[in-house]
């Protein structure tokens, strides 16, 4: 492996769910439903697949599910054309990479905000573009961007900045505000700006998901991504999409054909039906997702963690600290054996470790019989 990918030969979530396997432990690690989506996108996906819909996709994606994604964005008031400006993929994962490779080059900076999705760091690598890493941080009970700490990376090798919201690991969900700053400094550096919206439909209380692109010199600049898998219990599924303007598209596309071509043919129609007819399904998934964010809040701080509260996607994060760990990696190791839980150590996502070493990733994605396990298998700990 060349020396430039050798941080990342395995993934976090792939070594913890292995450990859950081999200890028969409640897995709060890796992000992932344990209930199916809803059942007339499963009935479509069986019709596809016994409707002959098994071979090549075109290249874009199906005309139907360029048309629902279309129909879907412009419920934010960002209007996109089916044939130009959006592009199906293999997941989100697949269009981050591809953007990256389309739009940076060696010697290229990227702006990543930690803690960060493990994906981001490896496709800049892959790029050969350079990261360059702003944290959060921790304010008025949230993890916060800080827009003088975002002004202070950017330098003259600064090509794009990557913006997570709602975000993982720590459930913020970028306010308006945080949303301009970041605009501002994309539209006076002239940056291309690449989203990461895979949870825009699991936002809790009164947050809201704004898209980046909805803000004001945004809709040119930015490379606005989703994805089926977290707004239908899909993940499996990996379909994801690009929306851009047509040059945008056009870039993502030249790189995303020598990757993988197309994927997903027969799944590609039962996401349009998805998309079109089952956003109500999401509402009570949203619904039903906030209540188990509350129930493993209220668990994970009876048990002795500070938690800090989650305002979106699946997770929230945890400080081992009041229960005497100073070392949640540590902790996260161990937790499988000895209480029978797994969860993720946040520290694996950041470049400054120092400032993330007592912070612990649960996913509530689950059950409730499930978190209540896991709660009480917690209790363990004390
Ligand atoms: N981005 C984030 C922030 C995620 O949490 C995930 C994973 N679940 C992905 C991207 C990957 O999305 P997909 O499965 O559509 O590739
Ligand atoms: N997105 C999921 C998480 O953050 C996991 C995805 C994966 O396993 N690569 O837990």
């Amino acid at each position: 492996l060349v020396p430039r990918l050798q941080p990342f030969t395995s993934t976090i979530f792939a070594e913890m769910t292995a450990l859950a396997v081999r200890t028969g432990a409640v897995n709060l690690g890796q992000g992932f439903p344990d209930t199916d989506g809803p059942s007339g996108m499963l009935d479509a996906a069986r019709d596809a697949l016994f409707g002959g819909a098994n071979q090549y996709p075109p290249g874009p994606g199906r005309p139907e599910l360029r048309a629902a994604i279309a129909a879907h964005r412009a419920r934010y008031g960002t209007h996109y054309d089916p044939d130009t400006e959006i592009l199906v993929t293999a997941g989100a994962t697949e269009a981050i990479a591809a953007s990256l490779l389309a739009l940076t080059e060696p010697g290229d900076e990227v702006i990543v905000i930690e803690p960060y999705y493990d994906s981001y760091a490896a496709s800049v690598a892959m790029a050969g573009a350079t990261r360059r890493v702003v944290s959060l941080v921790s304010a008025e009970g949230r993890f916060a961007l800080d827009p003088g700490a975002l002004r202070a990376a950017v330098t003259p090798a600064t090509r794009a900045i990557l913006v997570n919201s709602p975000h993982n690991p720590t459930g913020t969900v970028f306010t308006r505000a945080e949303l301009s700053a970041i605009a501002e400094v994309c539209v006076e550096h002239d940056l291309v700006a690449i989203t990461d919206e895979v949870y825009e439909h699991l936002v809790f209380d009164d947050n809201e998901h704004v898209p980046l692109a909805t803000l004001p010199g945004m809709r040119e600049r930015t490379v606005s991504i989703s994805s089926a898998g977290k707004t239908f219990n899909c993940t499996g599924w990996k379909i994801g999409w690009v929306c851009a303007t047509p040059e945008l598209v056009a870039a993502v596309k030249a790189t995303k054909q020598f990757l993988t071509f197309v994927s997903g043919g027969p799944l590609q129609p039962a996401v349009a039906y998805a998309l079109e007819q089952e956003l109500g399904w999401v509402e009570d998934l949203c619904t039903a997702l906030a209540a188990k964010r509350d129930r493993l809040t209220k668990g994970l701080a009876e048990a002795g963690f500070a938690v800090w509260p989650s305002a979106g996607t699946y997770f929230v994060c945890a400080d081992v600290r009041p229960l005497g760990f100073t070392d949640a990696a540590e902790l996260a190791w161990q937790l499988p054996e000895r209480v029978g839980v797994a969860a993720v150590p946040v520290k694996v996502f950041t470049d400054h470790p120092e400032g993330w070493n007592h912070v612990l990733r649960f996913a509530f994605c689950k059950r409730d019989e499930v978190l209540d396990e896991a709660i009480e298998r917690l209790h363990g700990l004390a």
